[in-house]
């Protein structure tokens, strides 16, 4: 059985002493093992990362921006082998996969701009004959720790603009779906990058625990569960390191009683149900104002999602896979199973779900449940999987304050034909990204993206304009030349403007 190894300093190394099972989710049998970093391991990419910092800090933007074009180009032209090991290992149908590996490259095309977004602010005289500017550095070795669900996408959030701003990165991807990252970094290099600046360790806690501590490491950027976001937050900032980490969610959306009920209907599906609802922006809650909107949305959904396609990820017309382990498949069978017994109606059941062929996978059927509460467990904590709950409120106010009490806010949404409506929510509801009639308002990459409350750890959102920020440390510049002619005495008093 083959073992997906490590990326350091341009070869590929296994480091064999731990190894862990990587499945496929659609058989459940093991497809080969990952090797898990010791220590030593961690620290050797660490080492090759500081090594090769200097030189790719001189190098110039404009050139690094080319390793990054190259690079779109290879993940443009390498798609289908991405796709494949993205289903192969996550679950992920051929077309969802395609997205996901869309929206990553645009991260990348945002990174070939670096020359113009580093470009700094310059004021002239801003004393008599001073000039001053600040400008954007490169921290040095920074590090990116990423989730399952997107095994492409989230580490094309981090590794693009950090190298195209001059730093180099160590990368822990998840070592429950490894080969798809493995694969894109190493495309990277066959784009012109140098050795070092991009180093990928594959492993659990402990290479984690390294990266964290290291004092090399100069910020860490991770995308994962809410607990763990947190522990990453306070134990990388308690080091030094500057530090994002993005967590969990729990996303609402209003179907209020003017909406369009078939197309809240249809965008609903998508979004609850596509990825196996295994996506941090997946609306997993319906908050139906009114009880005809509630029966009309309960009513035309039941009848929609007979038409839903669950199977493997080599038939494209499928709509989702399984979920990503056996483990994971019965956590979210609990969660419909405390559901009923709190109360709720499942009204479309998921939880039985066979897929001829597929018998040993990990597949849960999607599910609808009504009458959902929120002292109910399945509406306070993520279930990350095909299910979509719906609560019945009396008006938009009290929709609001549901959503403002979660203590999750990534996204949220609003169906309605009421602008008035609409601005009132986006203007007011405590959440970090808001669709109006847009199931999944995920920020486009010359935005940025994060939720607040316990979704986000931090103060910058990741990729686009904030990730400028992150990954550089600003300094100022204020500069005279004795030449320009002007002397002054001895001041102790602070210059001023006068
Ligand atoms: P996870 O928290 O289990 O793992 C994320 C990463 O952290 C992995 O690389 C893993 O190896 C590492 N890790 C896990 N436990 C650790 C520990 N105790 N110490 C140190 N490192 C540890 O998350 P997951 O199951 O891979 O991904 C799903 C979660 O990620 C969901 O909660 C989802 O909402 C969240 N997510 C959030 C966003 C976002 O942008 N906010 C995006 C994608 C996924």
């Amino acid at each position: 059985m083959t073992t997906v190894g490590h990326l350091i300093n341009g070869d590929t190394i296994t480091d064999a002493k731990r190894t862990q099972d990587v499945f496929n989710p659609a058989t459940g049998e093991v497809s080969h093992q990952v090797a898990l970093a010791s220590a030593q391991t961690v620290e050797r990419a660490i080492a090759a990362a500081e090594a090769a910092f200097p030189a790719w800090r001189d190098t110039p933007p404009m050139k690094r921006a080319r390793v990054m074009f190259r690079f779109k180009e290879l993940l443009e032209q390498n798609a289908e082998t991405i796709c494949r090991l993205v289903g192969e290992e996550h679950g992920k149908i051929s077309h969802d996969a395609a997205g996901e590996l869309q929206r990553g490259i645009e991260n990348v095309e945002y990174a070939c701009g670096i020359a113009e977004l580093l470009k700094g602010e310059h004021s002239k005289n801003v004393g008599p004959n001073i000039d001053s500017w600040s400008e954007f550095q490169p921290l040095g070795v920074v590090a990116g720790i990423t989730p399952f669900n997107f095994p492409v996408m989230v580490p094309l959030w981090m590794f693009p603009m950090a190298i195209a701003s001059g730093n180099c990165f160590i990368l822990k991807p998840s070592e429950r779906d490894p080969s798809s990252t493995l694969y894109i970094a190493q495309l990277l290099h066959e784009a012109g990058l140098p050795k070092g600046v991009l180093n990928v360790v594959n492993g659990d806690k402990e290479a984690v625990d390294i990266l964290l501590r290291d004092p090399r490491v100069q910020a860490v950027s991770f995308v994962g569960s809410t607990p763990v976001a947190e522990y990453i937050y306070s134990t990388a900032t308690a080091h030094g390191k500057r530090c994002q980490a993005l967590g969990g969610a729990k996303n609402h959306a209003i179907v209020m009683p003017d909406a369009d009920i078939d197309n809240a209907v249809n965008q609903l599906l998508g979004a609850a149900f596509g990825s196996s609802g295994e996506r941090c922006m997946a609306l997993s809650v319906a908050v139906a104002v009114g009880d005809a909107a509630a029966d009309a949305l309960v009513e035309k959904m039941q009848v929609a999602m007979q038409s839903l396609k669950v199977g493997a990820h080599t038939d494209s017309k499928n709509d989702f896979g399984p979920v990503i382990t056996r483990q994971h498949q019965q956590k979210v069978i609990g969660y419909i199973n405390s559901a009923e017994e709190q109360g709720a109606t499942v009204v479309v059941d998921g939880r039985e779900s066979c897929v001829p062929g597929y018998e040993g996978g990990f597949f849960v059927g999607g599910t609808l449940i009504d009458r959902v509460t929120p002292e109910m467990v399945s509406y306070k904590e993520e279930i990350f999987g095909p299910v979509l709950q719906v609560v019945r409120v009396a008006s938009m106010k009290d929709a609001m304050a549901l959503i403002d009490n979660h203590e999750y806010g990534n996204g949220t949404c609003i169906f309605t034909r009421d602008g008035e409506a609409a601005r009132y929510f986006s203007d007011n509801i405590k959440v970090g990204m808001v669709g109006i009639n847009v199931p999944l308002p995920v920020p486009v990459a010359y935005h940025s993206f994060g939720g607040w409350k316990r979704s986000l750890f931090g103060d910058l959102h990741a990729y686009g304009p904030d990730a400028v920020r992150f990954y550089t440390r600003r300094k100022t510049v204020t500069q005279r030349w004795p030449s320009s002619g002007v002397r002054e005495g001895v001041e102790f008093s602070m210059p001023t403007m006068k």
